[in-house]
């Protein structure tokens, strides 16, 4: 049944049979309004904030996310790939990046040769954050967003749910999406009840310095590698550094590794002294890596995760993107999800005919996107083992860890999206249980 939209699009659709609050417009909740959009399901976005994000730096996408925007418009997928950029090498379309050591050489002494992994069915391309939202929000009918909306409570009756933001108003929707991020309020209204120690995400040991470097600058410093997508390990430490902004720009991830530390500042990120960022990289980096970060703020990012989730919904109210699943960047998966969340949430409401149905919505989505939200999660965290030398197997052996990288990708990069949709539609239809 098609539902309207309050868009000057679809003027003349019949009535919507509900109507969705979205509380967040990051890349899960814009990608999710499209979603809406393209499956008839009527919405309004409320976002904090006074007007889209313009902060940001580098995001990386997998083919998974990539088919993912496609699957959602593939006006997006067009889009994207007039904003993304690829390694600037030739011949390197295939490469999610170059293993080499952060030590003074980055490992030539000891000949190594940096070795590539990606995989036939991976293109490299990496864009600007902000980039990516403008296109997302182009999309986006302004009279469907309401900015300067801070949700302060969700309650949940028999008829739908009442949300209260921090400025008195009170509005009332059949049901709410969250991609309200990490820290926002939702994941507390699912969780609290049933498992209030899962509702906080937990500090996942390592924090970030983030600069972007004009790529003449960086190629004057690093060479050739600033014009590509490269990973410098080392013992707790592990420089990320790719082109975006159509090369025109290098984004650099500084991660620093504090094994059983925690994150004992009452923000999740510090302000310290250039001093103290320096002293980070102080022992055994290559001094390029570290004059890279003359660009960076000298502002710790620490990274937090959701290790557990039980559960993406309670009755009508149900988590999207990194308020489900906040994950530790180290597999360049966590905005692909909040994308793929999008696509299959979107595509499920858009078969929903009732209010009653919306709960049973949620049950599929929950079945579909929760295990591979999580499992990314996981092998995420183990991933950052991996690139920083801890990890118990393959420890520095460099040659274990390429081969492992080699592998761990594919099954994200791999998915089948239309069998998550078909699997969706024969759960609505009870042809198959959850
Ligand atoms: C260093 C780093 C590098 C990364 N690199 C990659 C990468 O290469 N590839 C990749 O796929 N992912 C990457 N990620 C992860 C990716 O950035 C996130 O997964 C994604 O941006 C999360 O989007 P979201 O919409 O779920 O949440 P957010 O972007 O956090 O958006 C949440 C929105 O909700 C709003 N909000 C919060 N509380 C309220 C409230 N009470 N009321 C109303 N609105 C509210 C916020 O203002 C915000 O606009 C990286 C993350 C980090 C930290």
């Amino acid at each position: 049944m098609p539902h309207s939209v309050s868009s000057n699009d679809t003027p003349d659709l019949p009535a919507a049979p509900f109507h969705i609050a979205i509380i967040g417009a990051g890349i899960g909740g814009l990608t999710f309004a499209i979603g809406c959009l393209k499956n008839n399901v009527s919405y309004t976005l409320y976002e904090s904030a006074a007007k889209y994000s313009t902060v940001g730096a580098g995001v990386g996408l997998g083919p998974n996310a990539l088919n993912a925007l496609n699957m959602i418009d593939p006006k997006l997928r067009t889009m994207y790939n007039d904003i993304s950029s690829g390694n600037l090498t030739p011949n390197k379309d295939h490469v999610m990046m170059d293993a080499l050591y952060a030590e003074p050489n980055f490992g030539e002494d000891r000949g190594w040769v940096p070795a590539p992994f990606g995989a036939s069915s991976y293109d490299r391309t990496s864009a600007h954050r902000v980039d990516l939202l403008n296109i997302l929000t182009s999309m986006i009918p302004r009279e469907t967003v309401q900015f300067n909306k801070r949700v302060k409570t969700i309650v949940q009756g028999d008829d739908g749910v009442t949300i209260t933001f921090e400025d008195g108003e009170v509005v009332h929707a059949d049901a709410v999406v969250g991609s309200d991020g990490a820290k926002g309020p939702t994941r507390g209204f699912v969780l609290g009840d049933k498992w209030p120690e899962e509702v906080k995400a937990t500090y996942s040991g390592k924090y970030v310095y983030r600069s972007i470097i004009p790529m003449d600058d960086a190629l004057k410093i690093l060479g050739h590698h600033a014009g590509d997508a490269e990973s410098f390990l080392g013992k707790d430490v592990n420089f990320i550094t790719f082109p975006i902004s159509r090369g025109t720009q290098c984004n650099l991830v500084a991660f620093k590794f504090t094994k059983d530390q925690v994150w004992t500042h009452d923000q999740w990120t510090k302000r310290v002294t250039k001093e103290e960022m320096l002293a980070d990289f102080a022992e055994g980096v290559d001094p390029r890596l570290v004059k890279l970060l003359d660009w960076a703020d000298p502002l710790q990012w620490s990274l937090h995760h959701h290790m557990n989730t039980p559960i993406y919904y309670n009755g009508r109210v149900c988590l999207l993107g990194d308020s489900a699943h906040a994950t530790t960047p180290h597999q360049a998966s966590g905005a692909g999800q909040c994308i793929e969340d999008a696509l299959v949430l979107s595509h499920i409401l858009g078969k929903t005919a009732r209010p009653a149905d919306l709960v049973k919505a949620f049950q599929v989505y929950d079945s579909i996107r929760r295990p591979r939200g999580q499992k990314v999660v996981r092998t995420s965290q183990e991933a950052g083992e991996l690139y920083s030398f801890n990890h118990a197997e393959c420890g520095e052996d460099m040659d274990k860890i390429v081969a492992n990288f080699r592998q761990r990708f594919l099954w994200i990069w791999e998915h089948d999206l239309q069998a998550d949709l078909a699997r969706a539609d024969e759960l609505l239809s009870g042809t198959s249980k959850v």
